[in-house]
């Protein structure tokens, strides 16, 4: 039990700056009903919806690199414009979408609150929760904080939709061991927004 413990307080303060975290969430996760069933957490871009079609659309985005793409939206070719031209009227193919329920899910994505709450609202799926991060790694504290703070119950399992889930492979081993369920990891691949080339547990 101490070695666990110590392990744990390790990721934890890899991700937090504060090791004292994991008993403060312990304790909450042994207060909270266990309930038999899955939470599904799901990126956005990529995951929900691919943005090829903007990136080679707009001359802007195609000359700049990736990381500079939410603040060339928000500063220089505005929310309104793009998402009018690129997310309204338009049909985000099902698969995932298909599974979510505001009960038993939320969008974690990266970039600007107001430009992935937009996208949400032009596809027709902001009844599900978003939380949006500065950083890919952010996702990982912020999953075991919605599960404690917001849906106040412990599933059986946690499935993750993502293009890049990498951080969720990293710290697997503290999110089972901190909910003691299973995580499932699904890496997900686009074509384009036409379905899938594939969604498969790594
Ligand atoms: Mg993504």
């Amino acid at each position: 039990m101490a070695v666990y413990i110590d392990r744990l307080e390790d990721l934890m303060g890899e991700l937090t700056h504060n090791e004292f975290f994991t008993r403060r969430f312990l304790e909450e996760v042994a207060r909270l009903p266990k309930i038999d069933g899955k939470f599904i957490v799901s990126g956005l871009d990529e995951t929900i919806f691919c943005r090829n079609e903007l990136k080679q659309n707009e001359p802007l985005l195609k000359e700049n690199p990736e990381e500079a793409i939410n603040r060339l939206i928000k500063f220089q070719l505005g929310i309104p414009y793009i998402i009018a031209k690129y997310y309204q009227w338009k049909q985000a193919p099902k698969d995932i979408i298909s599974l979510l329920s505001p009960n038993n899910s939320v969008f974690l994505t990266t970039g600007f609150e107001d430009i992935q709450k937009a996208k949400l609202d032009a596809l027709w799926i902001s009844h599900i929760p978003l939380v949006v991060h500065k950083e890919e790694k952010d996702k990982i504290l912020s999953t075991i904080q919605y599960i404690l703070y917001q849906i106040k119950y412990i599933p059986t399992e946690i499935v993750v939709y993502d293009d890049k889930p990498r951080f969720f492979l990293e710290y697997k081993e503290l999110i089972e061991w901190i909910f003691w369920c299973t995580l499932t990891v699904m890496q997900v691949e686009m074509d384009g927004n036409n379905g899938y080339k594939k969604i498969e547990e790594i």
